[in-house]
């Protein structure tokens, strides 16, 4: 019966092209999982760039290396109002956070300057 034979290949090539689209997606995952170890690969380039730079003051990529300078400042401007908020102090060796009535770091026993 050609009616029948026509039903069971269409029925093969749509399960056929299910295994496709898993193998497609499988493949996809595993391209997706390798570009983020790039990504982790180029971070930690980035970080020894950066930390050279401020080890020996001077970089090739010196204008990005300023940039993160920049960034991290106003990160600790930020931190700071945060903590004023909070009415704390950082511990100034551990850099644990303490109520500012602390004499002693309870982490580290280093005295704090209040
Ligand atoms: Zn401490």
């Amino acid at each position: 019966m050609a009616f029948l034979d026509d039903v069971r290949r269409i029925g093969k090539n749509i399960a056929e092209k299910g295994k496709d689209v898993l193998e497609i997606t499988k493949l996809n995952t595993q391209i997706a999982s390798e570009k983020d170890k790039i990504k982790d690969l180029y971070e930690k380039i980035g970080e020894q760039v950066y930390n050279s730079y401020l080890s020996s003051g001077s970089s090739e990529y010196e204008d990005l290396c300023v940039q993160i300078q920049e960034i991290e400042n106003k990160i600790k401007e930020l931190t700071d109002k945060v903590l004023e908020l909070k009415n704390a102090v950082k511990c100034s060796n551990c850099g644990a956070e303490l109520t500012k009535d602390t004499i002693y770091c309870p982490k580290c026993g280093t005295k704090v300057a209040n």
